[in-house]
């Protein structure tokens, strides 16, 4: 009998096993995959640290979060700044100076700022309602038409209009020279990669790969007191109050005979005709002395492709709207009247969290039931 099964061995299953196993308790986690670390597992291939499930920067502004993650890998001092090509043009990522200059050749912070307010006014936006409106409010028409409006829809395979506007707000907006893309204090890759991060969170605890719990739930919910379930959560309840909505991503990854194909971690393909939204060049991400992969005469590619998620397939992202919402809500009040059952994790709680979220919410679930 153990005390917690963990159902998932992603950030959320791996912090609540560690933290649990420290407090003396008896932990199994399980996964139906065949390797730990969820989604932001990382494979080598000719030395080079493969996202497999999409580029994984971590950035944080929670220190308990920092120091903690920083007990598990070191990290390097990769600064997430990200080129936007919309056909043929680059432009600087997230919106800064060196963006406004390029759209259009505003030199300083004041002009830039004037040209902002020009195309927020004759848009005649005040109360921004949705994605669209919000971005034409934070940046103007120019930059929401050549480097939002395409990209945001292939990766939502919605309108704008039809989005929330809180999805945009994930970006800066600086009138300073910086492309660092998070307003982070804390941020970089761990070296070795994530697999071998979650590998030390999970070390002397029983992992068991190639198991789902939802196919013999009986089986296992009979040999723990409380599990935790960090799958998505509509998925537990057997679909009963409707399907959630995810977008779900595919990736043709490539090993190119050349050293550099893109001389950046990730370029965002912003027009709407590239079917693709991205092209991560994984070892870009590689820094400092540890990383050998980035000298190697090769390099390894991922074009990202974005699609509406079905009955198995991945699910990446939650759709937070409002549709969705009414769904989860139905879900959660099943999952709060739950006693054996904690859900956790970007699908147990339909919540578009970054890894640093993640890991936050599980520590604060632990603390609250000390
Ligand atoms: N986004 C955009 N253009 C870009 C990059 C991002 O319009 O070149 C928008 C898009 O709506 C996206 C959101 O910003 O969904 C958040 O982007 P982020 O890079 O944070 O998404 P993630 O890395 O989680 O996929």
């Amino acid at each position: 009998m153990y005390d917690y099964l963990i159902v998932g061995a992603g950030l959320y299953g791996a912090v609540f096993a560690r933290e649990m196993t420290d407090a003396g308790k008896k932990v199994l986690v399980i996964d139906k995959r065949d390797h730990i670390a969820g989604n932001v597992y990382t494979e080598t291939k000719e030395k080079i640290h493969v996202h497999k499930y999409g580029a994984h920067i971590f950035h944080t502004n929670i220190k308990e979060v920092w120091d903690y993650v920083t007990r598990f890998a070191t990290f390097n001092r990769f600064t997430n700044s990200p080129v936007a090509n919309y056909k043929g043009e680059l432009y600087s990522l997230p919106f800064n100076m060196y963006t406004f200059n390029k759209m259009w050749g505003v030199v300083t912070p004041e002009e830039a700022a004037a040209k902002i307010e020009e195309q927020k006014k004759a848009a005649g936006i005040t109360k921004p309602k949705n994605l669209e409106e919000q971005a034409i409010s934070l940046v103007g028409i120019d930059i929401y038409e050549k480097l939002i409006k395409g990209y945001t829809e292939k990766q939502w395979g919605r309108d704008c209009k039809d989005l929330p506007a809180f999805i945009i707000k994930r970006l800066p907006v600086r009138l300073t020279f910086d492309n660092n893309y998070f307003n982070a204090l804390y941020q970089g890759i761990p070296m070795g990669g994530y697999t071998k991060m979650v590998e030390n969170m999970l070390e002397g605890i029983e992992v068991r790969l190639g198991e789902d719990y939802l196919l013999d739930r009986a089986k296992w919910d009979a040999m723990a007191e409380k599990i935790v379930y960090t799958g998505p959560i509509d998925a537990f309840y057997d679909y009963s109050e409707g399907l959630l909505e995810y977008r779900s991503v595919r990736f043709e990854t490539e090993v190119l005979d050349k050293p550099n194909f893109q001389g950046n971690a990730a370029v965002n393909y912003t027009d709407r005709e590239t079917p693709y939204t991205r092209i991560i060049e994984h070892k870009w991400f590689e820094f400092g002395k540890d990383d050998e992969g980035k000298d190697i005469p090769k390099t390894i590619i991922s074009r990202e492709y974005s699609s509406e998620w079905k009955k198995g397939d991945e699910p990446y992202y939650p759709v937070n709207d409002e549709k969705n919402a009414a769904v989860y809500a139905k879900y959660k009040a099943l999952a709060d009247k739950e006693e054996k059952i904690i859900f956790g994790g970007r699908l147990g709680e339909y919540k578009y969290y970054d890894m640093d979220g993640v890991i936050a919410a599980a520590l604060g679930k632990i603390k609250e039931m000390r």
